[in-house]
């Protein structure tokens, strides 16, 4: 008989819960074969704009672990992972010509440098008569069940949020095979690479990390259940999402969200069972009010295209300021501008790949609006070593902090001080990641610049030697 055959690529959807295209795939085919490929432009390549390595070795790990978890997963279930290092539209398209497939199916991407492969993977495969078939996979709403098309998606936050969080619902997670159909074409399975194939050095955790991510989907889902189910860290989300030191404050869900290890409607639901049986409060709502923000940014990217890469933004309004200096932007990504909480924040981020939200608000306001630097710059470097990268959720942040966003009243220029103060009134986070500033006492630690002479010597610091001068005044933010 007749076997139909399809291929099923893995994108940012490195998991079995929830996976439609999987789904749409063992529905239409009699034999699936999965298949991933690290595109090389992505791990090897640059940054569009300043040349930074697209792909940090936090984020290169991560997606190594998750991979090796998927195939572990799969090959549990009877299949395989077919692995490859390559360009997805000639790899997956030698695979398709080898295997005659009649398709492949993945999770459709929309931002333009992934839309290029899927494109071109899809052009090859109609030369040989084969088709791509797109599923969904990213997101809690599907643009089909929203009341607006998405040309029309509102451009502000609150008022997408007030037209679709009573009025439309979150379909539920699909739920993960139970067995999967052998692979019988004879296929290399490939090996995994290593982090110096992709351009990295393996490196251990620096022991000051937070939290250590771990790739993979049973990480990420063993990290919800913890969150939830074991340490009921939720109930407290709201107050605790913006403390600094330590790894239960915020949910840390974002690296597997990123990947596609764990799939957003999977978190809503267990969020839902979880108010089913304790009830729901004012932190269970700000969790799905944050997935609400990341579907919106995601519609924002569909709607207003590459404009989100551009320095005028969506909103077309680009600062004549703004400039592309690269020694103040490396002072910046050093942690050496200074000013403690932008310091430790930088140092943080460089050391781990994570940074915390309100870290992520200050260090880049402090770039764009104290610097003057073009919020362009800081983006390339967030987008090279965020563990948890998500181009969305990333040019969409930074598209609001520069005030380019499609949201008119996202203009946020932070005072850091007042931000220093208030999340960090010890100094405890700048003294952990800065520790030449160990010795000062809470009232001075956030403020080293306005030291005078003799308390310098008091305290042991020099400033300009021990820790640079400050390349904006703390003062600005005093008054
Ligand atoms: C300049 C800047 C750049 C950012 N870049 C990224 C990025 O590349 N990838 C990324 O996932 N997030 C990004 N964020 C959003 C946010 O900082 C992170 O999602 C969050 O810190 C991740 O930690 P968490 O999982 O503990 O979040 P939690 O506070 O526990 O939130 C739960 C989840 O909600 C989503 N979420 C929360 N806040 C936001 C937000 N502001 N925008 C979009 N989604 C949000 C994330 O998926 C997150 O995992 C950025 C924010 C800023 C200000």
């Amino acid at each position: 008989m007749y076997t139909k055959r399809a291929i099923l690529w893995f994108r940012l959807d490195l998991r079995l819960h929830d996976n439609e295209a999987l789904h749409e795939a063992l529905n239409s085919a009699d034999e699936v074969i999965p298949v991933y490929v690290f595109d090389e432009r992505t791990f090897l390549g640059n940054t569009h704009f300043f040349g930074f390595p697209k792909t940090g070795k936090y984020r290169a790990k991560f997606i190594i672990e998750s991979v090796a978890a998927l195939r572990q997963s799969l090959q549990e279930l009877g299949s395989n992972l077919i692995v490859r290092v390559g360009k997805p539209e000639e790899e997956v398209f030698e695979i398709a010509k080898k295997a005659r497939t009649s398709w492949v199916f993945c999770n459709r991407e929309r931002t333009e440098e992934e839309a290029r492969v899927q494109d071109a993977l899809e052009k090859n495969l109609w030369s040989v008569g084969q088709e791509m078939r797109y599923s969904r996979g990213k997101l809690l709403y599907y643009t089909s069940d929203l009341p607006f098309p998405i040309q029309h998606t509102p451009d502000t936050f609150t008022q997408f949020r007030k037209e679709v969080e009573r009025y439309v619902p979150v379909r539920s997670p699909l739920p993960a095979p139970e067995k999967l159909p052998p692979i019988t074409v004879a296929l290399e399975p490939g090996d995994l690479p290593g982090l110096p194939r992709l351009g990295h050095e393996a490196f251990t955790p620096d022991p000051r990390s937070a939290a250590v991510f771990q790739g993979g989907e049973q990480e990420g889902l063993r990290r919800l259940h913890y969150y939830l189910w074991e340490e009921g860290l939720i109930d407290e989300f709201r107050e605790t999402r913006d403390m600094l030191l330590g790894p239960d404050y915020s949910t840390r869900l974002s690296p597997w969200l990123a990947q596609g290890c764990l799939s957003p409607k999977m978190v809503y639901y267990e969020l839902r069972k979880y108010e089913e049986q304790y009830g729901r409060n004012k932190s269970t709502y700000d969790l799905f009010y944050y997935l609400m923000l990341r579907d919106f940014l995601r519609f924002m990217a569909k709607k207003h295209c590459n404009q989100i890469f551009l320095k005028a933004g969506p909103a077309n309004n680009a600062d004549p300021c703004w400039r592309n200096d690269t020694a103040l932007l490396q002072q910046w990504i050093d942690g050496r501008t200074g000013v403690p909480f932008i310091d430790a924040n930088m140092r943080e981020i460089s050391l781990t790949g994570y940074m915390s939200n309100r870290g992520r608000q200050n260090v880049a306001s402090f770039l764009v609006n104290d610097l003057g630097v073009n919020w362009q710059m800081g983006a390339e470097y967030f987008e090279s070593v965020l563990v948890d990268y998500d181009v969305a959720s990333n040019w969409g942040n930074w598209n609001a902090i520069a005030g380019v966003g499609s949201d008119p009243r996202e203009n946020r220029n932070f005072n850091i001080l007042s931000q220093a103060r208030a999340y960090d009134p010890k100094g405890e986070y700048v003294k952990h990641w800065l520790p030449e500033l160990r010795g000062l006492p809470p009232e001075k630690v956030h403020q080293p610049d306005q030291l005078s002479s003799s308390e310098q010597e008091e305290l042991h610091l020099r400033i300009g030697d021990d820790y640079p001068r400050a390349m904006v005044s703390t003062e600005k933010w005093s008054s």
